[in-house]
């Protein structure tokens, strides 16, 4: 069996999500054994819903939260599931994993979609997504990752969403890997509903995911869901009338996301985390351009949330990842065909100065030294 890190042993995540907890969110999992169907949990349902409502200052007003059990794949499955229409066209934009996987989602719950298909490694189209909203007047939903953890890249939602705006297009936003952190504009954009997750840039535990969509969505007529656990009618529907869920929800996950949620309003919200989250990317590019890595996009596309670098000539990813680990940090493959050919490494996570110190003199130490 492998080794198991030890309960002293401070394991820094750079793998994009979950995250090195704070000591604060870890300490909120012990809160107690409560029942899922009492009033104090209720409650404490209602309090994240509304702090979720108010982490992106766009979503305050005309935005409401439902949260259930899953990683951040439910949340954008309930979400496309619940708002992607039936008869009309849904267009998907997909430059990764996760945009592709939005169009096997739409094809597994039998919705019309189109895709606009890109190179991985490409920004996206905008040419060939207004032409298709111009030639195909089925289209009314358009389905975007925001930023797309495959490569690192932030996608241009700006540019996408005039394209939306001017054509009464509503985006479906899988804002997973950037909720907490990026920028959202979410009026200017029609973005009609978002995915996230507890376990990424809100620094959460894994177990929880949620969908903010836009009020008018709520009260609209629902579409044919094709699943009875991923309704979000039915969450809205209890959520917003008394708290409670159709189904069990991961307590103990609910305590971790109200504190975490606390933490980061605390901290001074998504545009101190982006910051803060940046000021690690710039170290660690710094620290991996002495050793001569090079990054697979040019450093302007990347979020602030992951980088990924291409891996040296002779250098295996194993070989990488295992010396790391050793070190007490945890790096991240690429997926695909990429795989053989980037690393990636994410910001997200209580990283303390010593531990951004020890990283940096790691990779230098495993990379080797180019001066
Ligand atoms: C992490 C992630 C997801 C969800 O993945 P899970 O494994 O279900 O947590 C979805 N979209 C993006 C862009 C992600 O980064």
């Amino acid at each position: 069996m492998q080794q198991r890190p030890t309960e002293n042993q401070r394991l820094i995540l750079l793998n994009p999500g979950p995250v090195t907890l704070t000591e604060r969110v870890r300490n909120a999992l012990m809160a107690g054994d409560w029942c899922h169907r009492e009033p104090e949990f209720a409650a404490l349902l209602r309090d994240i819903n509304l702090r979720l409502a108010r982490v992106h200052g766009s979503l305050v007003q005309d935005y409401c939260a439902v949260t259930l059990a899953g990683s951040g794949t439910s949340a954008v499955e309930a979400m496309l599931a619940s708002f992607a229409p039936d008869r009309q066209t849904t267009l998907v934009v997909a430059n990764g994993v996760y945009g592709e996987r939005m169009q096997r989602m739409l094809e597994a719950h039998g919705k019309p979609c189109r895709v606009v298909p890109h190179a991985w490694t490409a920004a996206v189209d905008l040419a060939a997504i207004e032409t298709c909203l111009e030639r195909d007047p089925s289209i009314t939903h358009l389905a975007i990752v925001h930023h797309e953890t495959t490569t690192g890249r932030l996608n241009d939602i700006a540019a996408v969403g005039r394209l939306c705006q001017a054509r009464g297009v509503t985006m479906l936003l899988d804002a997973v890997s950037s909720f907490g952190a990026e920028q959202i504009d979410a009026r200017v954009w029609n973005l009609g509903a978002l995915a996230g997750t507890a376990n990424k840039c809100l620094h959460g535990v894994p177990g929880l995911s949620f969908v903010l969509a836009r009020n008018d969505l709520w009260a609209g007529p629902a579409m044919r869901a094709g699943s009875v656990y991923l309704d979000l009618h039915a969450y809205y529907a209890a959520q917003h009338r008394d708290g409670y869920s159709p189904f069990t929800l991961p307590v103990q996950t609910a305590f971790a996301l109200h504190e975490a949620l606390l933490e980061h309003a605390e901290q001074g919200g998504a545009e101190q985390r982006r910051g803060q989250y940046l000021a690690r990317a710039g170290r660690i590019h710094a620290a991996l351009s002495v050793s001569g890595v090079t990054t697979l996009l040019r450093p302007d596309e990347y979020s602030s949330v992951l980088w990924s670098y291409r891996l040296p000539e002779h250098r295996s990813y194993a070989e990488l990842h295992a010396a790391l680990k050793a070190d007490g940090f945890i790096i991240y493959a690429g997926q695909g065909d990429l795989g053989r050919q980037i690393f990636r490494i994410a910001h997200m996570g209580d990283i303390r100065e010593d531990d951004l110190l020890r990283l940096c003199t790691a990779l230098t130490g495993n990379l080797g030294t180019r001066l």
